[in-house]
């Protein structure tokens, strides 16, 4: 039994209207009742194609030079940055990430996709010189082993950080400790 509620002022309460008709019986079925459906029938099949579209090069397949330097071959893209899959050349993907260690890169094998360490491709973290205009240190020391690992929200990264070796850092708890904003 279906009833319209309204307020009423006179007791500060809802309930049904009065003067309100009453039907029997269950209303119709709307779209609403069941989204899911709704999304299988309408959407499901373009979501899978676009997700599958990610497994390939997708558009950027047709461009055999990197679209940033015009010159070099086109392999990498990122995941985490907003290119919609674009792909870069080695030297421009590690030029835009100089900031952006925690990216998540990956290669082109030719079939397929490989993940690929920023640290691998020369990206380096340079602790101490964060208010410098080019942030570089004259005397950088490598970590320890060279082993630094680094866990973000995106996942597990080992990244190649290099200490300040120049003395102008302070000691090393401390360039880490300002590595951070918080
Ligand atoms: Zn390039
Ligand atoms: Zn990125
Ligand atoms: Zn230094």
């Amino acid at each position: 039994m279906n009833a319209d509620w309204t307020y009423n002022d006179e007791d500060d309460t809802f309930g049904p209207d009065d003067d309100a008709s009453f039907s029997e019986g269950p209303r119709a079925l709307r779209d609403s009742d069941d989204p899911n459906a709704q999304w299988v029938k309408n959407f499901a099949s373009v979501f899978l194609q676009e997700m599958l579209r990610h497994e390939g090069r997708g558009g950027h397949a047709k461009f055999s030079v990197c679209r940033r330097c015009c010159s070099a071959i086109p392999e990498y893209r990122c995941r985490d940055c907003l290119g919609g899959g674009e792909l870069l050349c080695r030297g421009c993907l590690v030029t835009a990430h100089r900031q952006l260690f925690f990216h998540r890169v990956e290669r082109w094998t030719g079939n397929h996709f490989d993940k690929v360490k920023l640290k691998d491709l020369g990206v380096r973290i340079q602790l101490g010189h964060w208010d410098d205009v080019d942030g570089r240190c004259a005397h950088p020391l490598r970590a320890p082993g060279d082993d630094f690992v680094i866990i973000d929200v995106s996942g597990v990264h080992e990244v190649g950080v290099d200490f300040c070796g120049c003395g102008g850092g302070g000691h090393h708890c401390v360039q880490l400790l300002r590595a951070s904003a918080t």
